[in-house]
C-alpha cells in the first residue's frame, strides 16, 4: 500500500482566533476539496477551538503542538491529551526541537508523551533532526538513532499505530535553508530502519516520515517527489494561505 502524504501547518506561536478564522476563510474551500493528501493544522491551544469550529466536517485534522503525559494534575502552564481531545485534535507534535531547545524537552519526556498519545488515540508527529554542530561533526546518524530508540522505548508495534515521525534538520527550521532532496531521504531511511528495529518491517513499511524545515513552494515538489518523504511538517510558509496551499498542491 503507498503511504498518504500528510501535509501540516506548524503555527507555532503565531495566530489569534480571529487570524486563524482569515486564514481559513482564505483556503478552507480548496483545502477541503484536497483528497490526495492528508492535511493537519496545528494552531496555538487558543485557536483550537476557532480552527475546529471551522474545519467540522472536512477532512482536515486539528493537532496540537505539545501536551503533558499525565492526564490530569497540578502542572500549571500544561495541557493533557484529553484536553487536546476536547478541543477537537486528531494529531499532535511532539518533540518538536524549539520545545527540545527552549523548554527543556527532553528524549525520555518525548517518549513518556508519545505513549500517552498512543493511548488516547491521538495521532502522534513525533520530530527528530540534528543541530548543525552535530551535522558537521558527523553525528548526524548517532543523533538521529538515539532520538528514535529512545523515543519508542517500551513501546510495541501493536501500540504504535499511527504514529508518524517528522525529520527536521534543526539547522534548517526557519533559516532558509533546505536540506538536499538526497540528505531528507537519507535520513528518512535512517529513521524507518530504526522504526523496523522496534516495530517490525512491516510496520516501518507503512509508517509516514515527513519531512520539515524551510519547506516553501518552491522546494516543495522536489521534496515531496523522493519516494523516502511522505510529507511534509511546514511552519513560517503555512502561515500564509497562498503558501500553503502552493505546498499542498505541489
Ligand atoms: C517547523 O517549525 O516545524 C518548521 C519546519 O519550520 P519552518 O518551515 O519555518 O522551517
Amino acid at each position: 500500500m503507498p503511504r498518504r502524504k500528510l501535509i501540516a501547518a506548524n503555527w507555532k506561536m503565531y495566530k489569534t482566533p480571529a487570524h486563524a478564522e482569515e486564514f481559513l476563510r482564505g483556503c478552507l474551500p480548496v483545502l477541503a476539496a484536497h483528497s490526495r493528501s492528508e492535511i493537519v493544522i496545528c494552531p496555538p491551544f487558543t485557536s483550537l477551538a476557532a480552527v475546529s469550529a471551522m474545519v467540522l466536517e472536512s477532512n482536515i485534522g486539528i493537532g496540537g503542538q505539545n501536551m503533558h503525559w499525565e492526564k490530569e494534575g497540578a502542572y500549571t502552564g500544561e495541557i493533557s491529551a484529553g484536553m487536546l481531545l476536547a478541543a477537537g485534535c486528531t494529531h499532535v507534535i511532539l518533540g518538536h526541537s524549539e520545545r527540545r531547545q527552549y523548554f527543556g524537552e527532553t528524549d525520555d519526556t518525548v517518549n513518556l508523551k508519545l505513549k500517552t498519545a498512543l493511548e488516547s488515540g491521538l495521532t502522534p508527529i513525533v520530530c527528530v533532526g540534528e543541530v548543525l554542530e552535530e551535522r558537521e561533526a558527523g553525528l548526524t546518524e548517532d543523533v538521529l538513532r538515539r532520538q528514535c530508540v529512545r523515543a519508542f522505548n517500551t513501546i510495541s508495534a501493536k501500540k504504535a499505530g499511527p504514529l508518524v515521525i517528522a525529520y527536521e534538520p534543526v539547522w534548517a527550521i526557519g533559516t532558509g535553508k533546505t536540506a538536499t532532496p538526497q540528505i531528507a531521504a537519507d535520513a528518512h531511511s535512517l529513521i524507518r530502519g530504526e522504526a523496523a528495529k522496534a516495530f517490525g518491517d512491516e510496520f516501518a513499511a507503512q509508517m509516514r516520515i515527513l519531512y520539515g524545515g524551510s519547506v516553501k513552494p518552491d522546494n516543495a515538489k522536489a521534496l515531496m517527489s523522493q519516494e523516502e518523504i511522505d510529507g511534509a511538517l511546514v511552519g513560517g510558509a503555512s502561515l500564509n494561505p497562498e503558501t500553503f496551499l502552493a505546498i499542498v498542491q505541489a
